[in-house]
């Protein structure tokens, strides 16, 4: 009997990677072979709604899976699927919608008729041999899922419902096979990550918050670097920075706090839980307190009534923040969100020249900070042949004979327009 071939397509952010790599290996441990488009007998999309651009990545993604020759069941799960789901079913006759993402593998077993035949064949594919079935050097572990904050521009909350923490038990479970299947790094993420806490049933006091998790994965696995993704200004707090500063290079000294203006009145027509003071003494007090800690962002031009005195006021506060990574998104007319009815929508020419002016200075920002590092010494993971992550998330060169996967320590010396590292001593498979 042929192996069921499957193909997994995955688009938006880190939480729908992490989710897609769990379908991945579900699909794997019942005994698919995961395959290129081209090949499938099934295709799933995990999509994401977060902007307009990405919706219309989405329904080109499954418009073409849905026109292969072989005419593949495409299932298409994620923000699309829950928000807007008949967009995604008039792109053809064989693709369907599965909104929970939990019963996705479930579905494809089923459209492919075959699930006894497959747990016959479980023997015939080896589970793969990185640490996610995707290929992955640094897996991402999910641990917290949707948001009871209420953005005005936003339309992720509307997708993925209120706040919810994955317990810290499956969380250590997870961390814990990560490094047997190889990871030294994994990255704790969430939709609203400093939201997680404890409900006291997952062998942590109810109410513990993110540290109390990091430090409960420091204490019970062996995992050599946890990396903590995107997270709001107000959950970046004493106890977090204290135990980041005190991992002894455990927990990557680097943190995406999401900014998403430096105007105060754009933030508060952004309905954003805090304002430019509180997010400067943020980051003062982790550079104080976290080792060679580099802060990344998220900002949005073009805000609905953002005028050129507030366009300058924001570029000038992320000049004076010295992000060592911005990503910049123009902002997206999302339809039922408080800011899609805002009467001063700005036009998309000045929208790309803000974009623009933001982009470079990010990019001269970003220079300086690897400048900043030369001289430093650091663990790097080698991701690529010749090229390795540092706890900044900054690429480093290193020997291509250094095999992918390795955790080298380095001194690394900034060589112009990118850092280079030269091993102390011998790398760690
Ligand atoms: S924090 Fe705001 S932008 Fe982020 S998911 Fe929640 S509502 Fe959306």
């Amino acid at each position: 009997m042929r192996v069921p071939r499957v193909a997994l397509i995955n688009l938006g952010c880190r939480v729908n990677r992490v989710e897609t790599d769990l379908i991945a290996k579900q699909l794997e441990d019942a005994g698919c072979s995961l395959v290129d488009p081209e090949q499938a007998d099934a295709i799933v999309v995990n999509t994401c709604a977060v902007t307009g651009e990405a919706q219309a990545k989405t329904r080109k993604a499954v418009r073409h899976a849905a026109n292969l020759p072989q005419e593949p069941t495409v299932i298409a799960t994620g923000c699309v699927a829950v928000l807007f789901a008949s967009e995604l079913t008039e792109l053809g006759s064989n693709v369907v919608v599965e909104r929970d993402k939990s019963t996705v593998s479930r579905r494809v077993l089923d459209v492919l008729g075959s699930k006894d035949a497959l747990r016959l064949d479980k023997t015939a594919c080896a589970a793969s041999s990185t640490p996610t079935p995707t290929g992955r050097t640094r897996p991402g572990i999910k641990v917290q899922d949707g948001c009871d904050y209420r953005c005005s521009y936003c339309i992720v909350w509307k997708a993925r419902g209120p706040s919810t923490s994955v317990p810290a038990n499956e969380v250590l479970r997870s961390v814990v096979e990560s490094v047997e299947r190889g990871a030294h790094e994994v990255v704790l993420t969430g939709i609203n990550l400093g939201r997680w806490r404890s409900q006291g049933d997952d062998g942590l006091p109810a109410g513990t918050r993110l540290d109390g998790l990091l430090r409960h994965l420091l204490e019970r696995t062996s995992i050599d670097r946890i990396r903590i993704s995107s997270i709001e200004p107000p959950d970046v707090d004493t106890s977090l920075l204290r135990l980041m500063g005190s991992a002894n290079g455990r927990i990557a000294p680097f943190l995406h706090i999401c900014l998403q203006s430096g105007c105060d009145q754009t933030l508060s027509r952004m309905r954003r839980p805090y304002n430019t003071d509180l997010f400067r003494r943020v980051v003062e007090e982790a550079r104080s307190t976290v080792p060679h800690v580099a802060i990344g962002t998220d900002v949005i031009v073009g805000f609905p009534g953002e005028t050129d005195e507030e366009f300058a006021q924001s570029i000038s506060f992320c000049k004076a923040m010295s992000f060592a990574r911005m990503h910049v998104f123009r902002y997206s007319r999302r339809p039922g969100t408080e800011a899609a009815l805002a009467k001063n929508q700005i036009d998309a020419r000045t929208m790309a020249v803000r974009a623009s002016l933001m982009r470079d200075m990010a990019t001269e920002s970003r220079l300086s900070c690897a400048q900043g590092l030369d001289g430093c010494r650091d663990h790097v993971l080698v991701q690529y042949a010749g090229k390795a992550v540092n706890g900044q998330l900054f690429d480093v060169g290193v020997d291509a004979g250094i095999p992918v996967g390795s955790w080298v320590d380095v001194t690394q010396s900034w060589r112009g327009d990118r850092l280079v590292g030269e091993p102390l001593r011998a790398t760690r498979a």
